[in-house]
This record gives structure tokens, C-alpha cells and sequence, in this order.
């Protein structure tokens, strides 16, 4: 039996972030079949061992589902944390709380009186780089300190906004030049175990320049592997170099969790857009990030303003849109997926159809991909079909946003199969290649009649090599699909 043709068609893609609520094979399933292009794995709360487990667990299940999904591995970088606490600390307004960045701890706190409390902090250089009177945010901005006084073994500050403090809190320094390494040991070892597993692509956490996007590539090619690398902006290093960033980089995300507590947050949307934009520019794939639909992690439905900015995202026409606390401990995992494709599957048709005209296109190839983006729009139920070995035509495609219009991407690489799950309205498939173009292309109209994606009579705009006097040429197709038995 064929699949239904899938007509309700999504530009939009929509990634998981794995965790207690969704790791089980049961969850896992359910996840991939309610809608997920790309899971995500933070490396903030996992082992290595832990991906390679769930890495292979992912793939089985992609395997039984029929449906695959790209693994994207996100590695803490330089992230500031306090360290372990034998219990929680309760701090009040007024307290003083010593930030202890040498090896030993003060020596009031030696002598047990009791004058301050105190709490490791994984960043040695802190007292050097803070400034007195600076703000200090704890657990994601919940618990504000002020900076006192510093020495070289820490910072002693003041409680403003009461709150408790637990083992191994995130730590905020808004304004702060942080000179901490791109990638910490732990990120190149959770890398290498990454890359065993088979990870498609790595997010960098706190990017603040092109310079860590070129330390990742580095590594990446040391070690042999293709997958992409998706720069998280979340600070306002990153912010004020995104051009540079995006430039070094394959994919960005908007991680407005982080970026919401460094940056004023009222800025926020000027930055996502200002973000969105440039990819666009670019050509690079884009995420928007973070408390999308954040109550759904307690409650079944979203909140009104929740709908109001995934539909934001879909009208900007960010690539993908990513869950977090929705999908790692929440407990409406699944609908949180259904409720991102409903919204999507709403909003998208209202999406303007006007082609992405600010993109920067030099290769003739790459131009011919707009004539066959402005023919296959002009034509009624169309697609355009590709033919990738490095995916480049179908991340072109993608970024030219030919809305209404699936890109169907054939490619007979795995890794570059997965990585065309990631950018905008890409439907990716995985063939042998003919030597010979005719052979290649039925190949192709085959997979799509079998599966279900087109009907007898649909225009397909195919880019292809062909073969004229005895050379290849490019050249672009116009094909109708031929009668479909069902
Ligand atoms: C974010 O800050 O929005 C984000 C995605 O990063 P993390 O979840 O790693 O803090």
C-alpha cells in the first residue's frame, strides 16, 4: 500500500531536545512519528557514554519507524557554573555569598565563623575579568548578586534578589568579556564519543567569535568527521560579531535562553530578527530557540502568547524551531511536537510566497536554483527535485524559501541525507546515483510515485546533469508525473 501523499507539506522544521521524558524507546518513537526532524542532545546534563547509547538507540528506532530524525549533539563551551553544594544554600537580600575561584576556600570560611557563605565557580580568571558593582545572574537570573570586592580567589558579593542556591547553578555575567577557552575538555571528549556515534551536527555553545566556530572546525576535521556546525548566539560577544560567526559557521541558532539574561532582554526580538535576517542573507540554515512553548513542560495547552511566537518564528521563516524543557522533563512531550506542527501547519500557507531576494547567490548553479524556484511556484502542486552529493544545491534551495513548493533532495551520502532534515521545507532521500542522468532521475520519480509525495500530473522542476555532445551540462527539467498506480 502507498503512503498518503503528505499534502499538509511543512516548510518549517521542528527539533526535540531528548531527556528523561522522551529517551525511552517507547517516547523516542513516538516522538520521531509525531513530527521530529532533528533531536538534540545537551551535553550540559549528558556523558558521552550517554550519547553513543542514545545515539544508537535513535537510529534503531528511526530504522523501525521508517522515519529518520538528525542527531545534533549541543556541547556546553564556555559555560560558567557554580560548583557542588553539600545542600542547598537559602540566601536572603543583604547576604554575602564568596564566588571562590582558587583552590582554597577564604580564610573566614576556613575558620568555620560563618561571616559569608561560599561556593566554587569553574572560571579562574573571574576575579580579574569582573568589574566591581557588576551584576551576577544565578540559575538562569533567578538568584542577583552584586560584585563587592575580588581578589585573586574569588569575588565576594551581595545578595539582591533572594533565593536558594543548589550544586552546579549556571552563572551569567552580563557585559563581561569571558576568557574562558571555546571548547572546554569535556566538549572535545564529548565530540570524539559524538562523532563515533554518528552525530550529523554540533551546536557550540556561547560562541563570541568566528575565531571558536574555526577551533570546532579544526577539531572536526582532525578527527575526520563532516558533521555541521550550528553556532549558538546566547551572549553579546556573539551578538556583536554575528556577522563573522554566521560567516564561519553552517547554521545558527537564536538560543534566547541564555541570550534573554546577557542581552537586555527587551532587545531580544530586534536580535532574533536581526539573526533570521542575515542567515538569510547568508544562506545559512537558522533556529529559533527556547521557551516556545515553555508551559506545556507543566500543562497540556500552550499560552496564547506561546502560539503568537512560534507563529513569529513561521513568519519570519526561521528554518527550525527547537523544544527544550518541553521535551526533556516535561510532561506533555508529544503534544508539545503536535502542538509546533499545528501552529506551523497554520500559519504557513499565510506566509508571504515572495522568494528570499536578499540572498547572495555566485554561482551560476546556484542562480539557475532561483529560475527553477520562481517556475516551480508559478506552477500548480510542484516540487523541486535535486541532486546533492555535498547538499549544497538543497541548502540553497532551501534558503531561497520557495513556499508551497517541497524541495525533494536525493543525495547517496548518509551524512549529508541527515543534514538536509535541518534547513527549510528540504525533503531528503537516500539513492544510488546511475552514471547515467536519464537512469537517475526515473530512480527518483520512482521514490516519490512509491511513497506517496507526488500525484499523477504534478510539475517537478528537476536540476540535473545531462549529457550533450558527449558533455556534462547542468540543466533544469520540467517534468510531469505520469500516471501513479495506487
Ligand atoms: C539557550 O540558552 O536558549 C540554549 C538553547 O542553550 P542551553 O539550553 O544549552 O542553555
Amino acid at each position: 500500500m502507498t503512503q498518503q501523499p503528505p499534502r499538509a507539506y511543512r516548510h518549517t522544521k521542528i527539533i526535540a531536545t531528548l531527556g528523561p521524558a522522551t529517551q525511552s524507546p517507547e517516547q523516542l518513537e513516538k516522538l520521531i512519528q509525531s513530527g521530529v526532524d532533528v533531536v538534540r542532545l545537551n551535553m550540559a546534563h549528558g556523558t558521552g557514554q550517554w550519547a553513543r547509547d542514545i545515539v544508537q538507540r535513535i537510529r534503531e528506532v528511526s530504522a523501525k519507524a521508517s522515519r529518520h530524525v538528525a542527531v545534533m549533539m549541543d556541547i556546553k563551551g564556555p559555560e560558567i557554573r557554580t560548583g557542588p553544594v553539600d545542600t542547598p544554600i537559602a540566601l536572603h537580600v543583604g547576604d554575602e555569598v564568596f564566588l571562590q575561584t582558587g583552590n582554597t576556600p577564604p580564610p573566614e570560611v576556613q575558620r568555620g565563623d560563618g561571616a559569608f557563605h561560599c561556593v566554587t565557580v569553574n572560571y579562574p580568571d573571574l576575579g580579574h575579568d569582573i568589574e566591581l558593582e557588576a551584576i551576577v545572574l544565578v540559575d538562569s537570573g533567578l538568584l542577583r548578586l552584586r560584585a563587592k570586592s575580588k581578589d585573586e580567589t574569588g569575588v565576594l558579593c551581595e545578595v539582591l534578589t533572594a533565593g536558594t542556591l543548589g550544586s552546579r547553578r549556571h552563572i551569567n555575567l552580563p557585559g563581561v568579556e569571558v576568557g574562558l577557552p571555546a571548547l572546554t575538555d569535556k566538549d572535545v571528549q564529548d565530540v570524539k564519543d559524538g562523532i563515533a556515534a554518528g552525530i550529523d551536527f554540533v551546536a557550540l555553545s556561547f560562541v563570541r567569535q568566528g575565531k571558536d566556530v574555526r577551533v570546532l572546525r579544526e577539531l572536526l576535521v582532525e578527527l575526520g568527521s563532516s558533521a555541521r556546525i550550528i553556532a549558538k548566539i546566547e551572549e553579546h560577544a556573539g551578538v556583536a560579531n554575528m556577522v563573522e560567526i554566521i560567516d564561519e559557521s553552517d547554521a545558527i541558532m537564536v538560543a534566547r535562553g541564555d541570550l534573554g539574561i546577557e542581552i537586555d532582554y527587551h532587545r531580544l526580538p530586534l536580535i532574533q530578527s536581526q539573526l533570521v535576517d542575515l542567515c538569510q542573507q547568508e544562506g545559512k540554515p537558522v533556529i529559533i530557540a527556547t521557551h516556545l512553548l515553555e508551559s506545556m513542560i507543566v500543562s497540556p495547552m500552550p499560552t496564547r502568547a506561546e502560539i503568537s511566537d512560534v507563529s513569529n518564528a513561521v513568519r519570519e521563516q526561521a528554518d527550525a524551531v527547537m523544544l527544550s524543557g518541553e521535551t526533556t522533563t516535561g510532561a506533555y512531550p508529544i503534544e508539545s511536537v503536535q502542538v509546533m506542527a499545528n501552529i506551523i501547519g497554520s500559519i504557513e500557507p499565510s506566509v508571504s510566497h515572495a522568494l528570499n531576494s536578499r540572498i547572495k547567490l555566485h554561482e551560476p548553479k546556484a542562480k539557475m536554483l532561483r529560475s527553477a524556484a520562481v517556475l516551480a511556484q508559478d506552477l500548480d502542486r510542484s516540487g523541486i527535485v535535486v541532486f546533492t552529493r555535498s547538499g549544497f544545491l538543497a541548502y540553497v534551495l532551501a534558503a531561497l524559501r520557495p513556499r508551497g513548493v517541497p524541495i525533494f533532495a536525493f543525495t547517496d551520502q548518509d551524512d549529508v541525507f541527515r543534514q538536509c532534515l535541518l534547513p527549510w521545507g528540504v525533503e531528503p532521500f537516500l539513492m544510488d546515483f546511475s552514471s547515467n542522468p536519464e537512469e537517475t532521475i526515473a530512480g527518483a520519480l520512482a521514490i516519490l510515485k512509491d511513497r506517496g509525495w507526488v500525484e499523477s500530473e504534478d510539475w517537478l522542476v528537476v536540476i540535473t546533469n545531462a549529457l550533450a555532445n558527449d558533455k556534462i551540462i547542468d540543466s533544469m527539467q520540467l517534468r510531469q508525473v505520469g500516471p501513479v498506480s495506487n
